[in-house]
């Protein structure tokens, strides 16, 4: 990984590892197949884990309770202890006392592995049998001295991940060391710098040098933290860089429509409105007029939690689409979900004189074709549907604006063809899911952001409650009570694929029994989504309407449905339910001025899991929070569910817990390609980014 000029192409770390002393070919080859192939692949080979004097544990110090833990000891002796199933008995001494440690089975291969009066660094679990033990401990095996090193001098020693074959070759911990090392010596003064110093010194960082030697051979901690900092930033920077580029493509090269004219029928939609919006949905259409206002493509991401507000947002921007002779597209993740904003938008915009159409699957072919000829004609200024939208034989006239509703659930290819359909079209994708910051940056790292930070004022906090079948007599009183006082009530059963059909009976049955035993003087809904489209329409328009009481309902009403009359939400099995699908069913009340409810009914016994994420839910309403916790519970690659995520693989750095450094790594990056776009001042990253990433920037579509 090299950018200096001065030095000989192709540098002396692109140099196979053998240049390295201490490695033949025997190491080379074992080594390339855990893809250590170069001087650079060996230096960014990096620790799992340190040991220092803070982080070992006397053995008379050990506590009952305490947890996973290190201790540095001599091998005092080692044996087999017989039985029915044979174990591998090694004793440690660490100058305060016997540590034990066992392992099960294998004795055959452990007996042969250590030799007594050798030093390890055991971790594990201690548990307490007439004297410490750890079963199955990991351990690594130190040089001559280390012990000493790193009891009385406080020296950091790395230990890096290693392999059966990897051992094979004596490349364990102390194996790798010795090969480092030796590949720091050979490059002393010749590991080129490959950020600019303006960029190095605005954020504090070691030079790329300084940071391979301390990250193998730390000082103190305080350098150790100063290494991965710096390479952290490198990792997180090159790859902002691919996103400020793809941006600035979109930006510059494509030419997009310039919508100028804001006028009478905005403000005619804004008077209308039966509330007055808030300061945050200002503030995002202000920065949405902008964009579309330029000849710019707007490539905007309106994110704001379930319930604050973004619906009215996206009618106004499509009608300054249209007010500018063009067709605004609205797609929605789920018909229920399209069907409704088409009666919002019908209910908004036909007043005006504007056509709305609703395309979505299952219509019959007579008025499919009608519909389509509509799009194509332009007659259709408003077209409201699902992924139908970009399906062949879709063709609008002059399609200005794409709005996508609830973007998570729709894959980015979906995003790309149905921007193709249009010249361009300004593109502004909504989404709920409301995705930890440190995260959007990177899966959303090429669009512009805007915020809803606010709810409509008036909201009263939803109570949340968990409650198990003891209770369910009661849950029953208090959902007459509020049916009584005028309010609506949903009911939710879990319906997954794997086990549709019989949710899908569970949630049919328990539909007749509430309607015949339980609340025969209400009216008493069903909406699954194997209804077909119609019949969903008809009783999701009933329900909005207040001639159903209680909607009995599968999790098609997840997303997006809006019925602000309606009070409780009841989630059947709420420990089947993921955090966002909890959060997003919650969202479905608490949208009037009235005090809302969710309960959640819990059967069996939990998970620890669930029983987490119950809670979590009970303590915040906060989407935020929210997602957090559940990236935190699931890892980044879960939490969007599939493999489309779009999430670039790290192996430096972790979006978790190194957000800081990645919003400096990503205003780095931005405002490079803002101001040296061909980095003709920033030779060093240039050099670096072409040789290193170029073969990424195709798959970014970058290049
Ligand atoms: P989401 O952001 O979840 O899509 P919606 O757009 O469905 O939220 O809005 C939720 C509810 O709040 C709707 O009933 C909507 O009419 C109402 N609403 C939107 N903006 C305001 C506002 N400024 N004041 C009061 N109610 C509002
Ligand atoms: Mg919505």
């Amino acid at each position: 990984m090299v950018g200096n000029r001065r030095q000989s192409s192709p540098g002396v770390l692109d140099s196979p590892v053998q240049y390295v002393k201490g490695i033949g070919p025997k190491r080379a080859g074992v080594l390339g197949q855990h893809g250590v192939e170069t001087v650079a692949d060996l230096l960014y080979y990096l620790p799992r884990k340190y040991l220092d004097r803070t982080t070992i544990t006397k053995v008379k110090d050990i506590k009952e309770g305490d947890g996973e833990m290190t201790v540095v000891g001599r091998v005092e002796s080692f044996g087999i202890r017989r039985g029915r199933k044979p174990r591998f008995v090694l004793i440690l001494y660490d100058n305060t006392d016997f540590l034990t440690c066992v392992w099960v089975g294998g004795v055959d291969y452990w007996r042969h592995k250590f030799r007594p009066g050798e030093f390890l660094a055991v971790s594990g679990r201690p548990s307490y049998y007439g004297g410490w033990q750890i079963f199955h401990p990991d351990f690594d095996r130190l040089s001559d001295g280390e012990d000493e090193e790193l009891v009385n001098t406080g020296a950091i020693i790395s230990l890096y991940p290693s392999t059966a074959p990897l051992k094979k070759f004596f490349l364990t911990s102390r194996g790798f060391r010795r090969v480092i090392k030796a590949a720091l010596d050979s490059t002393q003064g010749r590991i080129g710098e490959i950020l600019s110093d303006d960029i190095i010194k605005r954020n504090g960082l070691f030079p790329l040098e300084e940071a391979l030697n301390q990250v193998h051979f730390p000082d103190d901690l305080y350098h150790k933290e100063q290494a991965w900092k710096r390479l952290k930033f490198d990792e997180l920077f090159f790859f902002q860089l691919m996103l400020a580029y793809r941006r600035k493509r979109v930006k510059t090269d494509k030419k997009g429509i310039s919508f100028p004219k804001v006028g009478v029928l905005t403000r005619r939609l804004i008077k209308h409105l039966p509330f007055q919006l808030t300061d945050s949905q200002h503030k995002v259409l202000r920065e949405i007029y902008s964009d579309m206002k330029s000849p710019r493509p707007m490539n905007r991401l309106l994110q704001g939690d379930v319930g604050s507000g973004k619906t009215v947002v996206a009618l106004a921007a499509m009608i300054i689409a249209v007010e500018n002779g063009y067709q605004a597209a609205l797609m929605a993740p789920t018909e229920i979900l399209a069907e409704q904003h088409h009666l919002t938008t019908h209910r908004f915009l036909e007043n005006l004189g504007l056509k709305v159409v609703l395309l979505i699957g299952g219509q019959a072919v007579k008025k499919r074709e009608q519909l389509l000829r509509q799009i194509k004609e332009g007659q259709a200024q408003f077209i409201i549907g699902t992924h139908a939208l970009i399906q062949e034989g879709v063709d609008f006239k002059r399609l200005g604006l794409v709005v996508i509703d609830e973007q998570h659930r729709f894959g980015v290819m979906q995003r790309a063809i149905l921007r193709k359909k249009g010249f361009s079209p300004d593109v502004l994708v909504m989404t709920a899911t409301p995705i930890p910051r440190t995260l959007s940056l990177t899966l959303y790292g090429d669009l512009d952001i805007s915020t809803i930070e606010e709810m409509p004022s008036g909201r009263k906090p939803i109570v949340t409650v968990v409650r198990d079948e003891s209770k369910r007599a009661d849950l029953y009183r208090f959902i007459q009570e509020e049916v009584q006082r005028g309010r609506q009530v949903y009911i939710v059963y879990p319906l997954v694929e794997e086990s549709e059909k019989v949710d899908l009976e569970d949630a049919t049955r328990n539909w007749r029994r509430l309607k015949d035993e339980v609340f025969p003087q209400f009216r008493v809904g069903l909406l699954h989504g194997r209804l077909k489209g119609e019949e969903k329409e008809g009783v999701m328009e009933v329900f909005k309407e207040g001639r159903l009481d209680i909607l009995v309902c599968t999790t098609v009403v997840e997303v997006g449905v809006d019925v602000p009359n309606a009070t409780v939400m009841v989630i059947e099995h709420a420990e089947r339910f993921g955090l966002t699908p909890l959060h997003q069913l919650r969202g479905r009340v608490g949208r009037g001025g009235e005090r809302s409810y969710c309960v959640l009914m819990i059967s069996g016994y939990p998970s620890p899991e669930a029983k987490r994420r119950l809670k979590v839910m009970t303590r915040t309403t906060d989407g935020f929070k929210i997602a957090e916790t559940d990236l935190e519970i699931r890892g980044p690659g879960e939490f969007f569910g599939t493999r489309q995520h779009g999430l670039p693989e790290l192996t430096i750095a972790n979006l978790l817990t190194d957000g800081e450094i990645l919003r400096r790594a990503r205003r780095e990056a931005f405002s490079l390609v803002d101001r040296d776009s061909k980095l003709m001042n920033h030779p060093r990253v240039r050099e670096h980014l072409i040789r290193r990433y170029r073969h990424k920037w195709e798959l970014a579509g970058v290049g």
